[in-house]
């Protein structure tokens, strides 16, 4: 360990190159041999703890558990799986309605990837979009959800009347943003389905933002000029202050559900949350808040001034079949009366 740590130590200097400075780091799997083995394993062993380390994040020592074996086999053969479901029709998009908190219009839906498995049934994003990021799919992924819910926003527009301002909210994750050809592909899309660019917003993560590669900024202008919303997703997890996102060609911050968690328990909390409403503002922006699960919070924030929400206390994510027959007969969401929670939100 005090090698490891050692070596941690020397790699975290920066070193110079002509005008930049560069930081490097390094992910450290420890195998504490026994005598019966080969190097071959002994190297196989390290490898495993090394790449248990880069999952924890960076700059981590990780000492060889034989547990680690059977989870980097699962990975492994959950990696091959994810890259066949995609072109095999496995995943399914489900849509959460987002909605306007002074009328409950439905001002749009988000749309949430999940993995339909053949034997493990329904998979939630959060357990396999950072294995798609990891194995490189994450960009097959997102432009599959993208051109797969504009073709259901179409159909939709095709089979009843949706708001002219109706929006389509898709997640985009940083790696698409730093594609040079995403603009033309959502253009072509577009344009192919014949959407309106306004039905269209992408929602990216603060920590995808920060960055301001200069292709991310291309890819953010360029889709401002075509006319797609912008959305600062998880707002409030990162680090990013408010003054930087007014620089950036964006028109909503969402307002990440933690800030909602402690709502009616911790003191100031709602100060807080009022604080930040009012930043945002200040700041040129929409906020929307996530994660609303009471009726309770629905009214505090309708009282704060704030217009649009989402969460389980208004609907659940649900599949396209039901999300259409909602869209169809009505434009307000009716939400359970008098009693909160997820369990009487409507649509389960
Ligand atoms: P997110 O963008 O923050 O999405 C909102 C998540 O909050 C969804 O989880 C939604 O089901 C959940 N949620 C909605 N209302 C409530 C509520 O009232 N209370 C609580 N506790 N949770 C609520 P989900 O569907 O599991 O998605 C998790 C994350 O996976 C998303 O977080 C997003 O970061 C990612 N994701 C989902 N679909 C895609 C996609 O197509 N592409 C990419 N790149 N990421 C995606
Ligand atoms: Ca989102
Ligand atoms: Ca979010």
């Amino acid at each position: 360990m005090q090698v490891a740590r050692r070596a941690l130590e020397v790699l975290g200097e920066q070193i110079r190159l002509d005008s930049l400075y560069v930081h490097s780091r390094a992910s450290i799997g420890v195998r504490l041999g026994t005598a019966d083995q080969t190097a071959e394993e002994l190297l196989l062993d390290a490898d495993t703890a090394m790449y248990a380390a880069k999952r924890e994040g960076r700059s981590i020592i990780k000492v060889f558990e034989p547990v680690m074996l059977y989870s980097r086999q699962l990975r492994s053969q959950m990696a091959t799986e994810l890259r066949g479901a995609i072109s095999s029709d496995e995943l399914v998009l489900h849509y959460q309605p987002v909605v306007e908190l002074a009328t409950n219009r439905i001002l749009g839906v988000e749309v949430l990837v999940r993995w339909q498995h053949p034997l493990r049934g329904l998979i939630p994003p959060d357990t396999f979009i950072p294995l798609a990021e990891e194995i490189g799919v994450i960009h097959d992924l997102d432009r599959w959800v993208m051109s797969a819910s504009l073709r259901q926003l179409a159909q939709w527009r095709r089979d009843f009347v949706l708001d002219d301002d109706f929006q389509l909210r898709v997640n985009l994750s940083a790696v698409e943003l730093k594609q040079l050809d995403l603009v033309d592909h959502i253009r072509t899309l577009l344009r192919e389905l014949d959407l309106p660019a306004r039905n269209l917003v992408v929602e990216i993560t603060e920590t995808a933002i920060v960055t301001r590669g200069e292709v991310e900024m291309y890819s953010l202008l360029s889709l401002q000029q075509l006319g797609v919303g912008i959305e600062i997703d998880d707002f409030g997890t990162g680090y990013s202050s408010i003054s930087y996102l007014r620089e950036l060609p964006v028109s909503m911050v969402k307002v990440d559900r933690s800030l909602l968690v402690e709502l009616n328990t911790r003191a100031g909390q709602l100060e807080f949350v009022a604080a930040i409403l009012q930043l945002i503002r200040a700041a040129g922006l929409e906020a929307v808040f996530e994660g609303i699960e009471t009726r309770e919070q629905a009214d505090q924030l309708r009282a704060l001034g704030c217009a649009s929400g989402q969460g389980y206390y208004f609907s659940r994510p649900m599949p396209a079949e039901e999300t259409g027959a909602l869209l169809s007969t009505t434009r307000y969401l009716r939400v359970g009366e008098g009693v909160d929670g997820p369990e009487t939100a409507p649509s389960r």
